[in-house]
Parts: C-alpha cells; structure tokens; sequence
C-alpha cells in the first residue's frame, strides 16, 4: 500500500488523521528490507502527553531512532502519522507466530526472538503508561480498532492479523490494559459492520 492508499484507507474508516511532517518519507528503509506486509502490531508508549509521545515516537531516541511506528494513537483518539517504511517497533519475534498471523490462524505462544517483525507489521503505539491503571479511553480504543481495520480490510485481511507486541516477542508485556482477544473481537465486528 502507497503511502496516500494507507491515509486513504485510515479516513475511509472514519479514523480522524493527523499527518505529522514529512511522515510518507520518514523511515528506516536504509537499515533493511520493508514488506511483504502481514499484519498488524499494537503497542503502548509508556508515556503521558500526547505531544511528547508523538514527538518521541517520531524521533525515537539514542539506542532506538525513529520513527518508532506509523501511527501514534492517542488519548483523544487521533491517529499522527509519523512514518511509512520500515519503522522501529517490533523488533525480533517468533517466527512461528508469524507463520500463524500469515495463516490466519490462533495463535501459538511466542517463545522466539528469530525473525524481523520490523519488515512485517505496520505498527501502532498507543499513548498509555501501561502500568495497568492508566486508563484507556473509548475514544482512543475505537481509534485502535477503526486503524487496524483499515488495514485489514485494504488488505482482505480478517481481525487474526491484528497482534499484540506481547504476543510477538518475548518478554513484551504491550499493550497492557486490555485483551488482545476483546480488541480482535472488535475488530471483527467493524469489518462485518
Ligand atoms: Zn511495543
């Protein structure tokens, strides 16, 4: 998918878009291979403020430079692009798992750091501290399962695309505050819907 056919698909979703500087071109595309994709990773930030989150999600930091995903979802519910290509959010994961997002199948525990997911899975950080506590509004959970429908509809995918960085590597704990298997749930039901 372009870069315009991912913000296309986003809006057509009813996802509310915040395009962050030169998001399209902002990436890690020098440092490896980006695609085939196969699905989709959710994370959490362990930030507050979603200006500062956007901002660190973009740039990255010292030992991870950015972007660190494409779309930073935040409290509000607003989705910042901050890059399309390669990106740095999912590190390496089980390979098995990947096997089974390809599949469509359940998944199997990952217990695995094999395979560059960075190449995969589109990525999205989510603002929450991930404590546990930290809430998760409506606004921001419905603008997590509208932009992961996105894609799995563009590309024929079902709601067993969408991952959990938790369920990828090994020692994750992301995203905390809810289950996978509720947010697939609603996932489903938005692309019956
Ligand atoms: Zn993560």
């Amino acid at each position: 998918m372009s870069a315009s056919g991912f913000l296309s698909a986003l809006k057509a979703e009813g996802v509310k878009v915040v395009e962050v500087g030169s998001w399209r071109t902002h990436n890690r595309n020098h440092k490896g291979p980006w695609g085939p994709m196969h699905g989709v990773m959710i994370h959490h930030t362990v930030t507050s403020g979603s200006a500062r989150t956007v901002e660190m999600c973009r740039e990255g930091y010292d030992e991870l430079p950015g972007p660190l995903c494409h779309g930073v979802i935040t409290k509000d519910g607003k989705v910042h692009l901050v890059g399309y290509g390669r990106a740095n959010h999912a590190g390496l994961g089980d390979d098995e798992v990947l096997r089974a997002v390809i599949a469509e199948k359940g998944l199997p525990p990952d217990n695995e750091s094999n395979t560059d997911g960075n190449r995969y899975f589109y990525g999205f950080e989510c603002e929450n501290l991930g404590d546990g506590k930290d809430p998760w509004p409506d606004a921001q959970m419905e603008a997590i399962v509208r932009a992961a429908a996105a894609i799995c509809r563009h590309h024929g995918w079902t709601e067993r695309s969408v991952i959990g960085h938790l369920e990828w590597q090994p020692g994750k704990i992301d995203p905390r505050g809810f289950t996978m298997a509720s947010l697939r749930s609603r996932i489903k039901a938005q692309l019956k819907g």
